[in-house]
Parts: C-alpha cells; sequence; structure tokens
C-alpha cells in the first residue's frame, strides 16, 4: 500500500484517538498532516507534539495568543474557529480525509474537503443524515469515495465487496439495544444520565452513547444506510442483537445472509478504512472461539423506543425532515445531559420539532444548513421556556 497523508478532523474524541491508535500500529503507511479538535487544546497539541503535523485546527474559544505561540513552538500552523476547519478541509496535502466530528458541524466542512477532491473516511454520520443525497452525489459527480467507519456500515461495506448492486434485497443493521433494553418502558422516564451513559459494549463520546440508549443512533444510522449504498427505505431492517459480535448483514436476492462479525472493537472498521482497499494487521480484539457463547436476536420495540419509528418516519418524508431530526436530537441530547430534561422527552422533542418543521421535496444546503439553525433556536427557546 503507497503512504497515505491523513488529515484527522475531531483528532482528540473516541474515534479520533482510535484512528491514531491504529496509524501508530502502521507508521511507515500513514502521516498525519491535518488534525482538529474543538476545545481541548492541550490534547490537540499533544497529539501535535507526538505527530509534528502540517496544520492544526482549533474551533472552540480558546486562548488563541497562547495557543499560537506553544504550537508555533513545535512547528505546527494552528488555525481558529469554523472558518479555521473549512481551510483545513481544503488543505490539498492530503490524500483521505477522516472525519470524526461529532453533529451537524461537520457538514460544510465535508462539502469543502469534497470539493477539493479528497476523499472520506466517515464516522460523523450526521453528515450524511443531514444531506445524504447531496454528500453522494457530491462524491459519485467526482469519483471519490464516502468509506464508512461506523462498524454497521462498515460491516455491509465488507459483505457487498465482490456483489452486485441488483443482488441485494435488504440491509439488516444490527443494533445492542443499548442500556435500558431489558428496562420496562414506565421506568425509562427517570432513568439517569449516568445510567444512560453506561453502554453494554462501547466506550464512545457523549451523544452516540445517548443515541444509542434512546435508539435514535440506530435511526440515524438506518438514514446513513440508505444513502451509503443507494438503498430504498423499505430495503432496511433493523434487529437488536445485544451482544454486538455481528456488525450488520445483507440478505441477498437468493435468500443467501452475508454477515461480519468480530469483537466490539472500533479499531477494526477504521483500520477497513483507512487501509481501503487493503485490510492492515493490528492488535485488535479478536473472538475466542474456544469459548461457548451464543449470539440472540429480537426485533426492536419501536413502542418503548419511539425514537427509531421517528427516524423511519423523517427518511420517508424526505425533505428537510432528517437535518430537522438530527438538528432536535443534538439539543434534546444536550439539554438531557446538563439534567433539564428527562430520557423520555429526548424523543418527544424530536416528533415535536418534526412536526414544526419537517417539510418534503428537494433540498440544497443553504436549506439545510437553515433548517439546522431554525430548529436548534426554536427547541433551545422552547427549553427556556420550560424551566
Ligand atoms: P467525541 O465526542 O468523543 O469526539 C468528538 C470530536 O469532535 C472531538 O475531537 C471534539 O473536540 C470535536 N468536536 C466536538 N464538538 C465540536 C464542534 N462544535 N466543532 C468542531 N469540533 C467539535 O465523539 P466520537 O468520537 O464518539 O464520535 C464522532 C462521530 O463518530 C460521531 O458522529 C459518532 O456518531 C460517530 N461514531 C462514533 C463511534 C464511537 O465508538 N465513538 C462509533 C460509531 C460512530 P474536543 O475534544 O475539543 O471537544
Ligand atoms: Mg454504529
Amino acid at each position: 500500500m503507497a503512504r497515505k497523508r491523513i488529515a484527522l478532523w475531531g483528532a482528540t474524541g473516541s474515534i479520533g484517538l482510535q484512528t491514531l491508535d491504529v496509524m501508530s500500529q502502521h507508521e511507515d503507511l500513514f502521516e498525519l498532516k491535518v488534525i482538529t479538535a474543538h476545545s481541548g487544546a492541550e490534547s490537540l497539541y499533544d497529539i501535535a507534539r507526538k505527530w509534528r503535523p502540517a496544520l492544526a485546527v482549533l474551533t472552540g474559544d480558546v486562548d488563541r495568543t497562547h495557543w499560537r505561540s506553544r504550537f508555533h513552538d513545535i512547528g505546527v500552523n494552528l488555525l481558529f474557529g469554523r472558518q479555521g476547519l473549512l481551510d483545513a478541509a481544503a488543505y490539498d496535502a492530503a490524500d483521505l480525509v477522516v472525519n470524526a466530528l461529532v453533529g451537524a458541524v461537520g457538514l460544510e466542512a465535508t462539502v469543502t474537503a469534497l470539493e477539493a477532491n479528497r476523499p472520506i473516511a466517515l464516522a460523523n454520520k450526521e453528515v450524511l443524515v443531514m444531506a445524504g443525497e447531496l454528500i453522494m452525489g457530491m462524491a459519485a459527480k467526482r469519483n471519490l469515495s464516502i468509506l464508512p467507519i461506523d462498524s454497521e456500515h462498515s460491516a455491509l461495506f465488507q459483505c457487498l465487496v465482490g456483489e452486485r448492486a441488483e443482488s441485494v434485497e435488504k440491509l439488516i443493521l444490527t443494533a445492542s439495544g443499548g442500556p435500558f433494553r431489558e428496562t420496562a418502558k414506565e421506568d425509562l422516564a427517570g432513568v439517569t444520565v449516568e445510567q444512560a451513559l453506561a453502554h453494554p459494549n462501547w466506550s464512545m463520546g457523549r451523544k452516540v452513547t445517548i443515541d444509542s440508549a434512546t435508539l435514535l443512533n440506530k435511526g440515524l444510522e438506518v438514514i446513513e444506510a440508505r444513502w451509503l449504498f443507494g438503498v430504498g427505505p423499505d430495503q432496511i431492517e433493523v434487529v437488536v442483537h445485544p451482544q454486538s459480535i455481528v456488525h450488520s448483514m445483507i440478505l441477498f436476492i437468493d435468500g443467501s445472509v452475508k454477515a461480519q462479525l468480530g469483537e466490539p472493537d472500533m479499531r477494526i472498521p477504521i483500520a477497513y478504512a483507512l487501509g481501503f482497499p487493503h485490510r492492515l494487521g493490528g492488535s485488535f480484539r479478536r473472538m475466542d472461539w474456544s469459548d461457548t457463547f451464543a449470539l440472540n436476536f429480537e426485533p426492536p420495540d419501536l413502542h418503548k423506543f419511539p425514537a427509531l419509528a421517528l427516524a423511519f418516519d423523517a427518511l420517508k418524508t424526505g425533505g428537510t425532515a432528517p437535518a430537522v431530526l438530527n438538528a432536535a436530537d443534538e439539543i434534546a441530547v444536550e439539554a438531557f445531559i446538563r439534567g433539564q430534561i428527562k430520557f423520555t422527552d429526548i424523543s418527544r422533542y424530536i416528533e415535536m420539532a418534526l412536526h414544526e418543521f419537517a417539510k418534503s421535496g428537494a433540498v440544497d444546503l443553504p436549506a439545510i444548513l437553515e433548517i439546522d439553525r431554525d430548529v436548534r433556536v426554536w427547541l433551545n427557546r422552547h427549553l427556556e421556556m420550560g424551566r
């Protein structure tokens, strides 16, 4: 494999740090050119000191004079704010962008990177939820790959190798069911932030962990899969699989099912995206077949986890609906983490936002960014009044 120059957005996060772990197991294959973080300046500095990228970006509110001089002392150019991220996205000395940002903030930078002809390894699923048609259209026009990092989509991508699109009948996304799989519906209103953050199988950033507890994460992933693989909403099914060993499956038109399995270790899908089309070796977790174990599957309870049903509805409505769903979720999850609203309010607010804002029909980037802003303002005002 030829050496790849990597731009890593969200370097200080859960996916960002695991990407660096994979890269450090293959230092001969990768060169780190760009890194970004929001407010974790000290962590970004540690990464910069070790890897010496050409460019670093801090998008959050930080002491610019202090950090500029510290990064300067180690020979790393530091940019700031939203514009800094967009300038870094257009930086041409990278062969692959790893987008490990969380939330809608990654959308504009992704568009900029595609305009600059950069292929993208994507963890930041919110980008495809908000603007999947637009992003996939841009990538196809420029013949650029969007390589999935999300474990389910990496599984589907791996199962599709050597297959024809017309042979696919259904994509079957597996979901762990989250920490409340066995909690009674009437007890969900009283669950704490700590309980919601205690994911049974994965250690991840806070937003995706809360999304996994409401099952909205699986809803976002259904929308992500619809655009990544170009299938209709009716061709995507969700099944709860508490062990998180089968990462997803494809049902083909002859009734055959292919699955991808492995220990829940995000470094495996990250390595697949970084190395593609080559597989990278690594000290990632292995399954132990000398042990006796069972794998279970059950249908999701949409009554108990309405957020998943809302995501299917938003996908069918199309237009601005997925962007509305995403924005409302980001604000509601933050409010839940702050202790301002109940766990069950998250899906309630998403439903209210969809009702208020979602419209079908064609959308462009300005329309998506506008609806994203409008939903945030509206919901924040609503939360403020509810205090
Ligand atoms: P984290 O919260 O751990 O990390 C997010 C990264 O983005 C950090 O580097 C953070 O910087 C930066 N960031 C946060 N807010 C902003 C902002 N407003 N502007 C610019 N940068 C920002 O998230 P994860 O790594 O868990 O998740 C990243 C993406 O990957 C998400 O879309 C998630 O759904 C997806 N994903 C994650 C998985 C996981 O195992 N973690 C699994 C599958 C998908 P700072 O450190 O300074 O705050
Ligand atoms: Mg996932």
